[in-house]
């Protein structure tokens, strides 16, 4: 597997972020939210480089592609969020590929009704796009690349790696 982002260099652009977010966010009422399963490293690191009183949320979302839904249907589910109503909140993924998932969790997000909305993700892939949104913070953008790591997961698997990689057709067929 070919190492494309190094844990050193994911360790020093988080801290970053998180002063960002501190300084945009200070005196405000912030709501960490993050996405399962892929945020968990991200919100992890995040949280603890952001130098504000906070608080932390999970919401869950998951494709389907069984018989019984549409493929590609996003399922949300919202029973893990906790009161948002007039709170500032941070959507938290790990990555933004098309930004379809970010996007249904907005409008989700948006139903309970947050003083504000915005998005921060670790990877941004280059023009896969297909929203009209893009994310507030994001640590780094990549090329249209399958990679893994840091919370990213190929069939579940890879989420634990401290570092992102591209993943091979050749580790495939390994596993
Ligand atoms: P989007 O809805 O197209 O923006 O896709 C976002 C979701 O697709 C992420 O939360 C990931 O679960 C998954 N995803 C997109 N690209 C990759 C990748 O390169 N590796 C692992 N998961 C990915
Ligand atoms: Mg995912």
């Amino acid at each position: 597997m070919k190492i494309l982002i190094p844990e050193q260099s994911i360790r020093a652009r988080v801290a970053d972020l998180g002063s960002s977010i501190a300084r945009d966010y200070e005196d405000r009422r912030l709501t960490i939210l993050g996405v399962l399963t892929g945020s968990i490293v991200l919100l992890a690191d995040l949280i603890r480089a952001i130098d504000l009183p906070l608080r932390v949320g999970l919401i869950q979302v998951s494709s389907y592609s069984g018989r019984a839904t549409v493929p590609g249907e996003l399922t949300i589910n919202d029973k893990l969020v906790p009161d948002l109503t007039g709170r500032d909140v941070l959507l938290v993924d790990d990555i933004f590929d098309t930004g379809r998932t970010i996007a249904s969790l907005y409008d989700r997000i948006n139903s309970f009704r947050p003083r504000s909305l915005r998005s921060a993700v670790l990877l941004w892939k280059e023009n896969r796009c297909e929203v009209d949104l893009t994310p507030d913070y994001h640590g780094f953008r990549i090329p249209n690349r399958f990679v893994v790591g840091y919370g990213l997961d190929y069939d579940d698997e890879y989420r634990h790696l401290p570092y992102i990689a591209v993943l091979e057709e050749a580790d495939i067929d390994d596993g």
